[in-house]
C-alpha cells in the first residue's frame, strides 16, 4: 500500500511565500523518511487555479486567467525544484484530466441524492472564497482576515447536503488520530456541534472554473474543485486517467498537511463529500500554525514579508530546513527571528555537527595514515554505541508520530554526546603514550561511527548536509540496503580511506 501525503494545493494569486515553503518542506521531510523506511510514497503538491479571485487578478493584469495561471504555476514548480522538494505529483486544477475526475466525482455525489438547487444569500469574501457568518455583528462588513469589504451575493446555486452527514462527521472528528494537534480538533468539534449547514458548490458569474454538467451558467465552487486535486493527482501520469484509476492507485491520502486556516474544509466538508461519493476518508489532517517574523505578523501592508527566495540564495537549503523543522513544533505557531536563526545554525550545524566531523576525521587522518583506524574488532558495548542505539530508537519513535522537532533534537543530542565522549577521553593526550594506541584506535573508530550514524539520521531532514557528511567519512548511503539496517552500530569499514576534509557548513554572521 502506498503512503500518500499532500501539501495544500497552493492558490496561484502570487508566488510562494514562507508559509508555503514551510508546509512543503515538512511534507518533503516526512515523504523522504517514509521512503527510507521502505514505503512506496506518493507525495502530492500542486496549485489551485480557479475562482473569482484568480479571474479578477488576471483582469487586473490585463491577461487571460489561463495565461496568469501558467505563469504562476511555473514559478511554483521551479521553486520546489530549487528547494530540492522530492514531490512525485504536481497537479494543476486547470488541467483537462482534473476536470474529468471532478465530473465523475460530481456524478457520484448526485447519484447519492446529495445535490439540489437553492438560493445562496450572504456576505462573501473573495479573498477567502468563503461566505462569512454573522456579518451583521460587524459594523464594517469586512473580512477579519483580509480586511477587505465583503460582497453581498444572492444567486441560484447548487447545494451539497452537508447536514445529512452530521452524525458521521461527529464520530469521525472524535477519533484521536484524525485531526492533529488536539487544539485544532477541539475547534472543529465545537464548530460541528453547532450543526452543519448545506453549502453551495456552484457559482454563476464566475467563468474561470469547471462548468457544471447540465447547468450552463454554473461553474463549480473553487473548493469543491480544488479538494479533488488530491484525488486526480494520483492518476495524473497514467494513461486512461479517471476517478477509479486514482482510487485504485493510492487513495485515500494518509496525511493532508495544511495551515490551520483551511482546516474546516479538510476535516469537515471534504470527508462528507467523500462519504457521499462512496470513497474512503483520509487518515489524518494535520494543521500547522502560522509563521510570524520577529514576533510580528507578516503582511504586504506592513512591508515585512520575508522572501523565501532570498533566504535560499543567501543561506542555502539545509540551514532554512533545519530552522523550520527543529525550531518550530509542528502544529504550533512559529516565529522567524534573524539572530535566533544565525545562533541555531552556528551552534547546531557548524559548531556541534560540523566541528565534530572535522576534528574527528582530522585526528584519524593524522594518526592513522588518512584512514579509519585499523582496529581488531568492533565493540558494540561502549558508551557511544549505547547512546547511538537509544538515539536511533527515539528518533524513529518521534518521526512515526510526526514530532519532527524532537526527532531533529535526537540527532543533535547524539552529536553533543559524541563531542562529550571526545572531551572526556582526550585521545589527543593518550596518543602520546604508545601503550595507549589500541585504546585510541577504538575511541576514534567509535566517534567516526557515531558521526556516520548522525549523517544517516540527517538524510530525511537535511538531505544535502547528510550526503556531505557521509562523503567525508568515505561511507555513503546505499540504495540497495534498508536504511534502518544501515543505522546499526559498527558498519563503518575498518581501515578504509578518509577523503581530504572540506568544510560542510559555513558559519553565519549577524546582519
Ligand atoms: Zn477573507
Amino acid at each position: 500500500m502506498s503512503f500518500v501525503i499532500t501539501t495544500p494545493l497552493y492558490y496561484v494569486n502570487d508566488k510562494p511565500h514562507l508559509g508555503s515553503v514551510y508546509t512543503t518542506i515538512i511534507c518533503d521531510t516526512i515523504a523522504r523518511y517514509k521512503r527510507l523506511m521502505g514505503k512506496e510514497v506518493i507525495f502530492i503538491t500542486g496549485v489551485d487555479e480557479h475562482g473569482l479571485k484568480i479571474q479578477r487578478t488576471a483582469i487586473e493584469k490585463g491577461i487571460e486567467p489561463k495565461k496568469h495561471c501558467d505563469e504562476i504555476s511555473k514559478i511554483f514548480f521551479i521553486n520546489w525544484k530549487n528547494w530540492n522538494i522530492s514531490f512525485d505529483k504536481f497537479i494543476r486544477t486547470s488541467s483537462k484530466h482534473h476536470e474529468l475526475v471532478v465530473n465523475e466525482f460530481y456524478k457520484r455525489v448526485k447519484n447519492s441524492d446529495d445535490i439540489y438547487m437553492g438560493i445562496q444569500k450572504g456576505w462573501y469574501c473573495v479573498g477567502c472564497e468563503e461566505f462569512k457568518d454573522n456579518p451583521e455583528n460587524s459594523a464594517t462588513y469586512k473580512c477579519p482576515i483580509h480586511q477587505k469589504n465583503l460582497e453581498w451575493k444572492n444567486e441560484e446555486n447548487l447545494f451539497f447536503k452537508l447536514s445529512k452527514y452530521q452524525k458521521q462527521i461527529e464520530l469521525l472528528i472524535k477519533e484521536p488520530d484524525f485531526i492533529e494537534p488536539i487544539e485544532r480538533r477541539n475547534e472543529i468539534i465545537n464548530f460541528v456541534s453547532k450543526g452543519l449547514r448545506d453549502f453551495s458548490i456552484s457559482r454563476t458569474n464566475v467563468s474561470w472554473g469547471i462548468p457544471v454538467p447540465g447547468h450552463s451558467n454554473h461553474t463549480f465552487y473553487v473548493w469543491f474543485d480544488a479538494l479533488l486535486g488530491y484525488v486526480s493527482a494520483i492518476s495524473s501520469n497514467s494513461t486512461n486517467q479517471s476517478l477509479d484509476k486514482s482510487i485504485n492507485e493510492g487513495w485515500p491520502a494518509n496525511i493532508h498537511l495544511i495551515g490551520k486556516d483551511i482546516l474546516r474544509f479538510h476535516a469537515v466538508y471534504w470527508p462528507a463529500m467523500l462519504i457521499s461519493a462512496g470513497m474512503k476518508i483520509p487518515n489524518k489532517v494535520l494543521g500547522h500554525g502560522f509563521l510570524t517574523r520577529e514576533g510580528q505578523k507578516m503582511g504586504k501592508s506592513l512591508g515585512n514579508v520575508l522572501d523565501p527566495d532570498l533566504l535560499l540564495s543567501k543561506y542555502g537549503n539545509d540551514p532554512v530546513r533545519w530552522y523550520l523543522i527543529k525550531d518550530i513544533t509542528l502544529g504550533n505557531d512559529g516565529d522567524f527571528q534573524n539572530r535566533r536563526f544565525v545562533d541555531i545554525i552556528n551552534n547546531d550545524l557548524a559548531n556541534t555537527i560540523g566541528n565534530l566531523l572535522n576534528r574527528t576525521t582530522s585526528m584519524s587522518r593524522k594518526w592513522f595514515d588518512n584512514k579509519v583506524p585499523n582496529i581488531e574488532k568492533v565493540s558494540s558495548e561502549n558508551k557511544l554505541a549505547n547512546h547511538s542505539k537509544l538515539a536511533v530508537q527515539n528518533y524513529i519513535d518521534k518521526f512515526n508520530i510526526y514530532k519532527l522537532d524532537q526527532a531533529a533534537n535526537e540527532v543533535l543530542s547524539l552529536a553533543i554526546n559524541t563531542n562529550l565522549y571526545l572531551n572526556d577521553n582526550q585521545p589527543w593526550l593518550l596518543i602520546k603514550d604508545k601503550s595507549k594506541l589500541p585504546l585510541v584506535k577504538e575511541m576514534i573508530y567509535n566517534v567516526l561511527e557515531s558521526t556516520r550514524i548522525i549523517g544517516l539520521l540527517l538524510l530525511p531532514l537535511l538531505p544535502e548536509l547528510s550526503s556531505k557528511i557521509n562523503v567525508q567519512l568515505g561511507s555513503t548511503y546505499q540504495n540497495d540496503v534498508p536504511w534502518e539496517k544501515q543505522l546499526r552500530w559498527g558498519l563503518l569499514t575498518i581501515n578504509s580511506n578518509l577523503p581530504k576534509p572540506t568544510p560542510i557548513i559555513n558559519k553565519l554572521e549577524y546582519e
